[in-house]
C-alpha cells in the first residue's frame, strides 16, 4: 500500500502534482516540507508538500518523491493558507507563489541555462521553426532558463527542442547552481588558556618585552576585553591596535593568541542602548485613540496625517503595545522609502528586535532574517520590509503597518504572481487575525474610499508637528513666462529668486523632474526623425553624462549619433528634458553651489541612493535635482524650498490614475519643504495653472481631489466603483497578436457584454520585440469576482487549445496598476 502527497512545484503549472510516499514517509511527512521530486524527463524540483491523502491521481501514474529534505515544515499553515489566496486572487499557480515567497537558496536545484553558442551559425535556415525562435530570442538576451523557452514555445517539454539545437551547435548549456545558504563567520581572538592567570600573564609581558609590537596587540587585547566583556573581533583587534594582521597571525602561530568563529547575522544592528519613546502631542495621542478604538470594531484602519505630522511616531506606540503582547509586527514600506534614516530611527527605539527585509540584501541576510521570523526569535520581532516581506514565515502576527499605502510600488508588476502588496497584507492581517493600519499623507482613492464606505476605521492628523505650517504652494505659469521672456533655459524668474534667496539663507533646495513621458529626447531639426529603440517601440533618450543613447524599456544603448540617421542633418535638438539636464541649468545659474542628481542612474548599487541621501543631510549638497525617488518619506531638516519643474507631463500620462497620481506626487514632493520650524515654499512650474488638480494641490485639498476624482471613476466605470482584470496579449508578430487579441475580447464579450474593452495597443506597443496587445474587464460590484475569474479561465483555456494561439503570451493582472 502506498500514500499520496500533493506537491506545490516552483513553476507554472496549473494543478499540483501527486507523488506516492510510503506509508511510514506519509506519517512523517506534514504539509510545508520541501521534498525532490522528479518531473518531466529528466528534472528533478524541490516542492512543498500542500497536503497528504490517499486518493490517486486519475490521469496519470504517481511516481515516487525522491527524497525528503526536511524534519519540520520550512512553509507554516498561515503560509499557505495565504499562498492559496494569493493564487486564486491574482489567478496563478501556487508555484509562481512558491517561487516569491521562498527565498532562492531554499529551492535547491540545478537550473539549466541555455546560451547563445559562440560559434557563428553559417546557415540559419537549417533551423526548424521552434528552433529558430529560441535561436532568435538567444540574440537578444544572453541566456535563457528552461521556464523561458517553455514560454517562448508554449509547451512544458522543450528537451528535444534544446537537444537537437546543441546538436546543430546553435546554442550551449550550462547548469547554473544557485546559491546555497552560508552563515556569515566572523573571526574572534582570546588569549591562550595559558595565560588567562595573572602570573601568567606578566611572564608573557616580559617574554614579549623584545617584541613591542606584538606586546601592543596583547595590551589592547586585554583593555579591550576588560572594557566591553565580549569577544574581540581579529577586525577590532587591528583597528584598535594599529598592528598588521601578520603579527596577530604570528602570534597566533606561537601559541599566544587562539583564534576562532562566530556564526553572526549580517544585518547586525551596533547601536548602544534603546531610547525612551517621544511623547506624543495631543493631536498625535487623539490619533492614537482613535486608531485603538477602531480596531476594536474594524481590522483595517486609514491614517491620513499631513507631511510631518508625525505619523511615524504613533506607528511607533502602536508597534510597543503589539510586542509587549510578544506578537510579531510587519511594517511594510515601499523599498525606496526603507531608508538608513527610518531603519535607524526604529532602531533607536526597538534595538536588535527590529530586523530589515529588502530585495537589495543578499540572499544571505534575507535567509537570516527568514530564520528568525521562522523561529519566532525575538531578533525579527519587527520586521521592517519592502512588498515581499508580506511572505516571511510569520506565526503571531499582531500588527502589520503599510506605510505610504497610496504608493503604486506595492503592486508586483513582473512576474506572476502580481500581487498588490497592501492588499495582500489585509488577507495576511486576517490569516492571523491582527490588525492593519494603513498611513498616507496623500491616501489611494481605494483606501480613502474604504474608510468613507466604514469598510475601514479612520484616523486623522491635519497639522505637522510642532505647527509647523504646510508649505506655501505656488504656481507659475510657463507660457506667460516664455511670452515676457522670463524663462533662462527651464526656470523661471520667480524659481530663480526664490532659489537665490533660499541660498543666501543657507537653506538647501530640491527640484523634481519627472521623466515618464513619450517626447522623443533627441529630434533632428531638419526631417523631425528621432531615434528609436530597434526592439521597442519608443524613441531613445539621451544620457549626456555617457552620451549614450538608451532605451528605458529593454536597457538597449547605443552611442550618441552625430547627424540624424534618417537625412544625415547635423542640427539635433534634445526635446523635452531629464534630470541631466536640470542638473547642467542649475551648475551654470548658480555656479558656487554644490549640485547633486538622484535618479536611476545616479542611485544604482545597494548603497547608491544612502550616499546621496547622506550628502544632503549632512548638507555637502546645496542643490539637488531628482526624480519621483524623492517624494518618498524623507525627513530633511534643512529644505526650505522645493522646485516642481513641470507639472504638465504627469497631469498628462494616459492612465486612468494619472491625475490622483500627480496629485499624490506632488504633495510628497512639496512635503519635502520646510518639516522643521520655517514654513517651506514650493514652486510648480506649469503651462495649465488652472488645471483643477494644480488647483488642489496649492491648496492641499484631498477631499475636493477625491470628490472629483471618484466622480470621474464612476462615470467612466474605473477603480474603486468597478474592480478590474487587465489581460495582455504579446506575440512578435503582429498580426498572429491581432488575431488572437481579437478572438480573446470577442470571447470575452460573449460573457460580459459592454464591460470588455479593447483589444488595443499600449502607448509603448512592442517591448523587446514583442508586441502587446490589452483587454480590460470592468467588474460591477454587484458581479461575483469569483465567477469572472472562472469565465476568464475558461476563455484562456480554451484559447490555449487554438493551435495557432499556443505560443502567444496572456498575462492575466487582477487590480492592474
Ligand atoms: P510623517 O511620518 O507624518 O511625515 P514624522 O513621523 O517623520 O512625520 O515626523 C516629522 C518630524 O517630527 C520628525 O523629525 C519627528 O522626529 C518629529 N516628531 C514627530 N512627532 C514627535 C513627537 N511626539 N515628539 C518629538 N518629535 C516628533
Ligand atoms: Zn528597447
Amino acid at each position: 500500500m502506498v500514500d499520496f502527497i500533493d506537491v506545490i512545484i516552483p513553476i507554472p503549472l496549473k494543478k499540483l502534482f501527486t507523488y506516492t510516499v510510503t506509508q511510514a514517509e506519509a506519517a512523517f511527512l506534514k504539509p510545508g516540507m520541501r521534498v525532490a521530486v522528479p518531473f518531466g524527463k529528466s528534472k528533478i524540483y524541490t516542492g512543498i508538500v500542500f497536503s497528504i491523502h490517499k486518493e490517486a491521481p486519475a490521469a496519470y501514474e504517481a511516481k515516487d518523491v525522491q527524497q525528503i529534505l526536511d524534519d519540520k515544515p520550512a512553509v507554516n499553515s498561515q503560509q499557505l493558507q495565504f499562498w492559496g489566496w494569493i493564487a486564486s486572487y491574482y489567478m496563478c499557480t501556487l508555484g509562481d507563489v512558491m517561487r516569491a515567497a521562498l527565498p532562492s537558496a531554499f529551492i535547491l536545484e540545478s537550473e539549466t541555462v541555455v546560451s547563445k553558442s559562440k560559434v557563428h551559425l553559417a546557415d540559419e535556415s537549417i533551423l526548424k521553426d521552434d528552433e529558430f525562435l529560441i535561436y532568435e530570442a538567444l540574440q537578444h538576451q544572453s541566456s535563457l532558463k528552461i521556464h523561458d523557452i517553455s514560454n517562448i514555445l508554449g509547451k512544458k517539454n522543450v528537451l528535444p527542442v534544446i537537444k537537437r539545437l546543441i546538436e546543430k551547435e546553435a546554442i550551449t548549456v550550462e547548469e547554473e547552481v544557485y546559491e546555497k545558504y552560508k552563515p556569515k563567520l566572523v573571526r574572534y581572538v582570546k588569549l591562550h588558556n595559558s595565560y588567562t592567570s595573572e602570573k601568567d600573564f606578566h611572564e608573557l609581558m616580559e617574554e614579549l618585552g623584545r617584541a613591542p609590537k606584538q606586546r601592543e596587540v596583547v595590551l589592547t587585547l586585554f583593555s579591550i576585553s576588560a572594557k566591553t566583556k565580549k569577544p574581540v573581533k581579529v577586525t577590532d583587534l587591528v583597528a584598535d591596535s594599529g598592528a598588521s594582521s601578520s603579527i596577530i597571525k604570528a602570534l597566533v602561530d606561537k601559541g599566544i593568541l587562539e583564534e576562532y568563529h562566530i556564526q553572526t547575522d549580517r544585518v547586525e544592528y551596533s547601536g548602544d542602548d534603546t531610547s525612551d519613546l517621544k511623547q506624543l502631542n495631543e493631536h498625535q495621542e487623539k490619533a492614537l485613540k482613535t486608531i485603538q478604538t477602531s480596531f476594536e470594531t474594524h481590522s483595517v484602519t486609514l491614517l491620513h496625517g499631513v507631511t510631518s505630522s508625525g505619523k511615524t511616531e504613533v506607528y511607533v506606540k502602536l508597534i510597543e503595545s503589539v510586542i509587549n503582547e510578544g506578537k510579531q509586527v510587519l511594517y511594510l514600506l515601499p523599498e525606496i522609502a526603507l531608508t538608513t534614516q527610518l531603519i535607524t530611527r526604529l532602531q533607536n527605539y526597538f534595538g536588535e528586535k527590529v530586523a530589515v527585509f529588502h530585495s537589495k540584501y543578499s540572499v544571505q541576510e534575507r535567509v537570516e532574517v527568514w530564520n528568525h521570523v521562522l523561529n519566532h526569535s525575538a531578533k525579527a520581532q519587527i520586521v521592517l520590509g519592502a512588498r515581499s516581506s508580506i511572505f516571511l514565515p510569520f506565526s503571531n502576527l499582531g500588527l502589520i503597518v503599510v506605510d505610504e499605502e497610496h504608493e503604486q510600488s506595492f503592486k508586483q508588476f513582473d512576474p506572476a504572481p502580481r500581487y498588490h502588496a497592501r492588499d495582500a497584507a489585509v488577507v495576511l492581517s486576517h490569516v492571523h487575525k491582527a490588525k492593519t493600519l494603513l498611513g498616507s499623507a496623500t491616501p489611494s482613492l481605494e483606501s480613502y474610499y474604504n474608510a468613507k464606505q466604514n469598510k475601514y476605521g479612520f484616523a486623522e492628523l491635519t497639522v505637522r508637528y510642532n505647527n509647523v505650517l504646510m508649505p506655501d504652494i505656488e504656481l507659475v505659469d510657463v507660457k506667460e513666462k516664455q511670452k515676457k521672456k522670463r524663462m533662462k533655459g527651464h526656470f523661471s524668474d520667480r524659481l530663480i529668486e526664490e532659489m537665490t534667496e533660499a541660498l543666501a539663507e543657507g537653506h538647501q533646495i530640491i527640484l523634481f523632474q519627472n521623466r515618464r513621458g513619450f517626447s522623443p529626447i533627441v529630434e533632428c531639426k531638419t526631417c523631425g526623425h528621432a531615434p528609436e529603440c530597434p526592439n521597442c517601440d519608443v524613441s531613445l533618450t539621451f544620457h549626456q553624462y555617457r552620451n549614450q543613447l538608451r532605451c528605458h524599456y529593454c536597457g538597449y544603448q547605443a552611442a550618441m549619433i552625430q547627424d540624424c540617421m534618417a537625412c544625415g542633418g547635423q542640427d539635433l535638438d534634445s526635446k523635452g528634458f531629464g534630470t541631466e539636464q536640470i542638473e547642467e541649468e542649475v551648475k551654470l545659474l548658480f555656479p558656487d553651489h554644490k549640485v547633486g542628481r538622484m535618479d536611476l542612474d545616479t542611485t544604482r548599487g545597494k548603497y547608491g541612493y544612502e550616499k546621496i541621501i547622506t550628502a544632503l543631510e549632512q548638507q555637502e549638497i546645496d542643490i539637488l535635482v531628482g526624480t519621483q525617488m524623492l517624494t518618498k518619506g524623507l525627513d530633511f531638516r534643512n529644505v526650505k524650498l522645493v522646485g516642481i519643474m513641470n507639472a504638465d507631463n504627469m497631469l498628462n500620462f494616459p492612465d486612468f490614475r494619472a491625475h490622483e497620481r500627480s496629485f499624490q506626487l506632488m504633495l510628497q514632493v512639496a512635503g519635502r519643504a520646510g518639516r522643521t520650524e520655517e514654513r517651506g515654499k514650493v514652486l510648480i512650474q506649469t503651462y495649465n495653472p488652472h488645471h483643477n488638480i494644480l488647483q488642489q494641490v496649492s491648496t492641499n485639498n484631498y477631499t475636493e481631489m477625491f470628490k472629483e476624482q471618484m466622480n470621474d471613476r464612476y462615470n467612466f466605470k474605473y477603480p474603486p466603483i468597478y474592480k478590474q482584470i487587465k489581460i495582455t496579449l504579446k506575440h512578435k508578430d503582429f498580426n498572429r497578436v491581432e488575431t488572437a487579441s481579437i478572438w480573446f475580447a470577442k470571447s470575452l464579450r460573449q460573457v460580459f457584454g459592454e464591460h470588455v474593452l479593447g483589444p488595443e495597443a499600449p502607448p509603448v506597443a512592442r517591448i523587446r520585440n514583442q508586441f502587446h496587445k490589452n483587454i480590460l474587464v470592468k467588474i460591477p460590484k454587484q458581479q461575483s469576482l469569483a465567477k469572472t475569474k472562472e469565465a476568464i479561465i475558461k476563455i484562456n483555456n480554451s484559447f490555449a487549445s487554438v493551435k495557432d494561439f499556443r505560443s502567444v503570451r496572456v498575462i492575466l493582472n487582477v487590480d492592474n496598476f
